[in-house]
């Protein structure tokens, strides 16, 4: 930790004993270390901002025991949500902005978070690739998580692409068998006790939106607009998009290692939650009213 950063910490213990801000929770030792060691590691997130977050330990852990952060943004009191959105950054290791940019949003959200919907944010599913000397797009077993999730004849749908189409690239290697690494586990854990009605995943830096799942994406949030990848095997947007129907969009920043100027960091939020306003839909939507 820089003195700096240093500083910041024991200001922040110092002002939470004499606030009502501070809990036990807010300073448990394990997600003090993990903000301590994602704001070495990413200039544009402040340590200070990462306490303020007050991310909670999940019960998820990457293959190398890292836990993996998380928080909810409960529905106001008195206020039905529209519904459930799930938001996960840092699927790949080295895209950055993938991480940094869902930790603004959450500053956002802290100031503005009205109970629209139910948030559940996983700045970070993959702590290993990140957090090593040289950050990697795989965890630390050399599996792309985002190759991982199951699907009906996921060992030779993934290894077919992987050998024919990726020529065996490393960085594209789907693991041994799907849902063999702890990280991809705990999402789906997630994903099932969450039911979302939405998942949101970024990444870098194809600069446009992707989305798998029933009807449409967003046509344009900020300045990206949609722009169908296709659906790799063993692929989140293949495993929640298109098996389980539930509505994956998929944020492509346009730089791994630049985040986006702060007006479009903002852009792209209000677009997402308009889009989300006009387009969740939730089993009570189809229940008959009454
Ligand atoms: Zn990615």
């Amino acid at each position: 930790m820089n003195k700096n950063k240093r500083y910041l910490l024991a200001l922040f213990l110092i002002v939470s004993s004499f606030t009502s801000k501070a809990d036990e929770s807010e300073l448990n030792p394990a997600v003090i270390k993990e903000c301590e060691r994602i704001t070495n590691k990413l200039a544009s997130v402040d340590l200070q901002d990462c306490l303020d977050n007050r991310l909670d330990q999940a019960k998820g852990y990457s293959s190398e025991g890292a836990p993996i952060l998380h928080k909810d943004y409960l529905p106001v009191p008195g206020r039905l949500p529209l519904g459930r959105v799930l938001l996960v950054g840092g699927i790949h290791g080295d895209e950055y902005s993938s991480v940094s940019i869902v930790f603004k949003w959450m500053k956002t959200l802290d100031e503005f978070h009205s109970g629209l919907f139910h948030w559940r944010i996983l700045p970070l599913l993959n702590p290993d690739g990140l957090l090593r000397k040289k950050s990697q797009r795989m965890n630390t077993n050399g599996v792309d998580l985002n190759r991982n999730f199951p699907m009906s004849d996921w060992s030779n749908a993934t290894h077919d692409y992987w050998e024919n189409v990726t020529k065996r690239n490393p960085r594209r290697f789907p693991g041994i068998a799907a849902l063999s690494e702890s990280e991809t586990q705990w999402l789906v854990h997630e994903i099932n006790e969450f039911k979302p009605d939405v998942i949101v995943a970024v990444h870098a830096p194809h600069g446009i939106i992707d989305y798998d799942g029933p009807k449409n994406g967003p046509y344009k949030l900020g300045r990206l607009y949609l722009n169908l990848l296709g659906t790799y095997p063993g692929s989140l947007g293949n495993y929640a998009g298109i098996q389980m129907k539930i509505p994956v969009v998929t944020i492509e920043l346009p730089y791994a290692g630049i985040m986006p100027k702060p007006a479009e960091v903002a852009h792209i939020w209000r677009d997402l939650v308009s889009w989300l306003s006009k387009n969740i839909i939730t089993e009570k939507d189809a229940s008959p009213p009454g």
